[in-house]
């Protein structure tokens, strides 16, 4: 099979490598679609925290099971499939309260094992969820952002009524305002570029008024620094995308955070059930995403979609090995 190998931080091959046999309890599935988001570019150019080389990347995958481990019980080739990218102890404190994206044994796709930027991919039965029948493999795919978003939404602690401020409106900006609309929360989304707000309207700056909560979807610290000065009493700012390194520290007033007793929560990744909620999501139509959809590529065109991705060309691209 053809497949997208990562060996050093910058640069990537195209490779012909052995189709993997699946173990006990994993399914080979032949990946229909893959998703490419700014993760991806990271990881390629600069590396991540949880990057084992070497690699393939990618961890939004749909495609089709053709090979079944003897173990596996709950699903068959033929049958269509998105992959929750994660897998863990499931015995941990974390893994029992829910919170198995924090496992220390954690293990993603595209991170520690090899992704969906392949012709064949591998995956546990235990990380697999079926695609309803009436929503695209597209559609599908758009489950690993959703599902992050559901999970900063969620540690946001958003009702119904309240206000979300949410910076940034590429794919996940959009995805998190559609979501909050889904709860009854009322999104603003601050996005400088015009044709990124088009999908959700939005404004260039905040209002003066602050939010019950507010999420930053763009790796800005100028971003995170406007955004925590327009939090109401009681606001909860999360840290939904990180930073480089190097302008990862930031001056917090915490007598500020201390009198309108404000909180600042992390979010990272997702757990299964909000891929099961996501799916659920897209298949019921309350939330919609083809028109998200910007461009759809060859996945040995990712030098090119990557161009795209850094450029902010685009909205979500879709890569087809
Ligand atoms: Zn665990």
């Amino acid at each position: 099979m053809k497949a997208i190998v990562v060996e050093e931080i910058g640069s990537f091959s195209i490779r012909e490598m052995d189709i993997p046999v699946p173990g006990e309890a994993e399914v080979l599935i032949r990946v229909s679609v893959t998703g490419l988001c700014r993760t991806d570019l990271k990881i390629i150019r600069a590396g991540h925290r949880d990057l084992v080389l070497p690699r393939v990347p990618g961890e939004e995958v749909v495609g089709v099971i053709t090979k079944a481990g003897p173990g596996v019980k709950r699903f068959q080739e033929g049958q269509r499939v998105y992959v929750y990218p994660g897998t863990s102890c499931g015995t941990c404190e974390q893994c029992v309260s829910g919170a198995e994206n924090l496992c220390d044994k954690m293990k993603i796709m595209g991170f520690h094992r090899d992704g969906g930027f392949a012709e064949y991919v591998l995956a546990p039965e235990a990380s697999v969820i079926p695609v309803p029948e009436n929503i695209t493999d597209e559609e599908a795919v758009f489950s690993e952002p959703l599902s992050c978003c559901l999970n900063a939404l969620e540690l946001a602690m958003l009702k119904p009524g309240e206000s979300i401020g949410i910076w940034g409106a590429g794919t996940a900006g959009t995805l998190l305002s559609r979501a909050a609309a889904d709860i009854s929360a009322i999104p603003y989304s601050i996005e400088p570029d015009q044709r990124r707000r088009s999908l959700i309207g939005g404004v260039v700056s905040p209002p003066v008024k602050g939010f019950d909560a507010v999420v930053v979807a763009v790796g800005s610290r100028d971003a995170y620094l406007q955004a925590i000065r327009h939090l109401r009493p009681r606001g909860r700012l999360v840290v939904f995308s990180g930073l480089s390194r190097d302008s990862a520290l930031l001056p917090v007033d915490f007598n500020r955070l201390h009198y309108y007793e404000q909180t600042i929560v992390g979010a990272y990744g997702c757990s299964f059930r909000h891929g099961e909620q996501a799916l659920k999501m897209l298949s019921e139509g309350s939330i919609t995403v083809r028109d998200m959809i910007s461009h759809r590529m060859s996945l040995w065109d990712l030098d090119k979609a990557l161009g795209l991705v850094e450029e902010r060309a685009g909205m979500k691209i879709l890569l087809y090995p």
